[in-house]
């Protein structure tokens, strides 16, 4: 597929690319799996995790720790969905206002998953 616009925003480490017939945004602003360090892998089902395990509490804090990872990013997910929306629709998301409006929403995400 022909790549017909490559946006980036360095500041989220998002790079958008529109080609014919779709579109994909890549960020660097999910968190990655403390243990294995990908960003798909969530714990138990990672060894370097498993491996960790103290005790039970141990445990149990570490599972907490990991659902919130798994929500803030599938919250990030959303955002980028979004995002990728509007570039496609012919929004300037390279904006000062649009920009803006990202950071303030990652602040707020950020907030909600807070440890
Ligand atoms: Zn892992």
């Amino acid at each position: 597929m022909k790549t017909t616009k490559t946006i980036k925003l360095a500041e989220f480490g998002i790079e958008i690319n529109i080609v014919e017939g779709g579109a994909s945004i890549s960020s660097d602003l999910k968190e990655v799996c403390p243990y294995c360090k990908k960003i798909e892998c969530y714990c138990p089902k990672c060894e370097a995790w498993y491996n960790s395990i103290q005790d039970s509490s141990d445990e149990i804090e570490k599972l907490v720790k990991e659902e919130n990872r798994k929500s803030f990013n599938i919250s990030i997910d959303a955002l980028e969905s979004l995002i990728l929306a509007h570039a496609c629709a012919g929004i300037d998301v390279e904006a000062y206002g649009y920009v803006e409006g990202i950071r303030t929403t990652l602040d707020a995400i950020s907030t909600q998953y807070e440890d």
